[in-house]
């Protein structure tokens, strides 16, 4: 099943299924106790036990065309955004760091900052340099503590992709990749039984007409399983949390008037436009600090 949350007249969020070229409006069939609790019908969606497919009804909602409707990113209002950083070989190689994940851990992104599909990523400092980073990621359909690695997929409600928008530098990496606008996210919530399993999937990125990124998820440092298992040892995973899970070789620079693309296998396609409109001067000075990032965009590899 692929859901997906879009805005409605009032510009008030709403939950549909897709179907074709159609969606299912299904809004109703998950806030009827719920109508006044301020959360997305995403979130109550995932809140509710029992798989996404048996909580939205028999599809008996509104039909709309896709291509009419407004979408929101795919979880609006996630208690978290948790990402993985260095989980890549090849990544690791480009950026010449010293440490993956197995050192660094898990960070924290602002919810704050995520993004529909179709939308516009806003570069806030016209003196620095954003990269983009094409990721998997999966949202979390259970409440979750101390899961073992083996139980751990049974915790993933679906899949989506998402774009890891990130400048270069020293400051810490919750500021660098927080930015309003940040994390596009979607465009659909693919269930599990759908997606398929994540090392089956190939991930894509363009930039333009530019394939910048082509990898395997199989390659992953810590794969879903392990990660999941991990962040739920640091931090209570709740329904709508996204874990996204790194991104491999090809980063490289975005400017005004780019459009980033990512695809990977059985999850559609999350397309994005970049602008530098109303870019200041940045306050702080990392420029010069941290990992230091390839000046040309990593080849993608013969396949
Ligand atoms: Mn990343």
């Amino acid at each position: 099943m692929r859901l997906i949350s879009y805005l409605g007249d009032e510009g008030e969020s709403r939950l549909g299924v897709v179907e074709g070229d159609e969606i299912v409006d299904v809004t109703r069939h998950v806030t009827a106790d719920g109508a006044h609790s301020g959360l997305s019908p995403m979130r109550m969606l995932l809140a509710l036990p029992g798989s996404p497919a048996d909580n939205v009804g028999s599809l008996d909602g509104e039909r709309l065309p896709l291509g009419s409707v407004r979408l929101a990113p795919v979880v609006p209002d996630p208690p978290k955004i948790i990402a993985a950083p260095v989980n890549y070989r090849d990544h690791q190689a480009e950026m010449m760091e010293d440490y993956h994940i197995d050192a660094l851990g898990i960070f924290l992104k602002a919810t704050s900052s995520v993004l529909a599909s179709g939308g516009t990523v806003r570069l806030p400092y016209s003196d620095r340099r954003f990269d983009q980073e094409g990721e998997l990621a999966l949202v979390i359909g259970r409440e979750a503590s101390h899961v073992p690695v083996d139980d751990a997929l049974d915790y993933v409600a679906g899949y989506t992709m998402l774009l890891d928008m990130t400048m270069r530098g020293g400051e810490d990496r919750s500021t660098r990749k927080s930015f309003d606008t940040f994390t596009p996210i979607g465009p659909y919530l693919v269930t599990t039984d759908e997606a398929g399993l994540p090392d089956a999937m190939r991930l894509r990125t363009w930039v333009n007409d530019d394939l910048r990124q082509d990898a395997d998820v199989s390659d992953l440092i810590w794969d879903v399983p392990r990660l999941i298992a991990y962040a739920s040892s640091v931090m209570t995973l709740q329904p709508g949390d996204i874990i996204t899970t790194g991104t491999p070789a090809g980063i490289g620079q975005v400017a005004d008037g780019d459009r980033v693309a990512v695809e990977i296998t059985n999850l559609g396609r999350l397309e994005i436009d970049v602008s530098d409109r109303g870019a200041v001067a940045c306050p702080t000075k990392g420029a010069s600090r941290g990992p230091k990032p390839p000046d040309t965009v990593t080849p993608v590899r013969e396949r």
